[in-house]
């Protein structure tokens, strides 16, 4: 028989926690649940659960040292449940090493999907070829990593090194969303401004050259104030 995979839910409203957890058993998840921080972290530590679903918001903790103290010991995804909509928190969980969030309220469809994508990656922010595959397709785009070549429908897209440096990114870690300032590091260095408008023109002309249309993404999805998402692969 299969192992099932295993998910902590550590959140204190028992509405949500119910619904989140039925919606896990009915797709064959293991549940485990703590409703507060103490509890979510020793339970995290004792039952070694494949991934973690965090409200931020708990009555004995900060969600914040929560993300942080796990990660002192392990790489466990972890996917921030949240009804707090500032883009400082979404990008301060990121930066303590959550791998994603999702805002309340949000239905089973895209709770799953974000659930998919964040074990299939685990925690590996992946920049190489050896890491995942040769290519990324999705609809009528495909990125082959080695070629370094992007088509669409078939028909080859220029893209200049840098353009080319940021979609491969983004595709390599493709569901997931990338800050601003990881992006920024990974292309132009450690030392770089800290200063988005680079990248933005750089996204400009990538969404001119790949998306049907610039106006309205379908390839790589701006989450404002935070980063980009690549659309998942097909
Ligand atoms: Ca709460």
């Amino acid at each position: 028989m299969k192992q099932m995979i295993k998910i902590l839910v550590i959140e204190d409203e028992k509405n949500i926690l119910s619904f989140i957890s039925s919606v896990l058993t009915s797709q064959k998840y293991q549940v485990i649940s703590a409703v507060n921080g103490r509890d979510g972290l020793s339970q995290a530590a004792s039952q070694c659960p494949d991934l973690i679903l965090l409200d931020l918001g708990l009555p004995d903790m900060d969600g914040m040292t929560i993300i942080k103290r796990i990660r002192e010991w392990n790489s466990t995804p972890i996917i921030v449940i949240s009804a707090r909509i500032q883009e400082e928190d979404k990008v301060q969980a990121l930066d303590q090493g959550a791998d994603d969030y999702i805002t309340k309220p949000f239905g089973n469809s895209e709770l799953l999907a974000r659930i998919r994508t964040a074990l299939r990656h685990s925690s590996q922010f992946r920049t190489d070829a050896s890491s995942s595959g040769s290519s990324y397709h999705s609809g009528d785009l495909t990125i082959d990593f080695e070629k370094r070549l992007v088509t669409r429908n078939g028909q080859e897209i220029h893209l200049t090194q840098n353009e080319f440096k940021i979609i491969a990114l983004l595709a390599r870690n493709s569901g997931k969303v990338l800050l601003y300032d990881r992006l920024i590091e990974h292309i132009w260095g450690p030392y770089s401004e800290n200063d988005n408008t680079i990248l933005r023109v750089n996204m400009a002309n990538i969404r001119r050259k790949i998306e049907p249309n610039p106006a309205e993404p379908v390839y790589i999805f701006t989450e404002i104030g935070v980063g980009y998402r690549m659309a998942e692969e097909d």
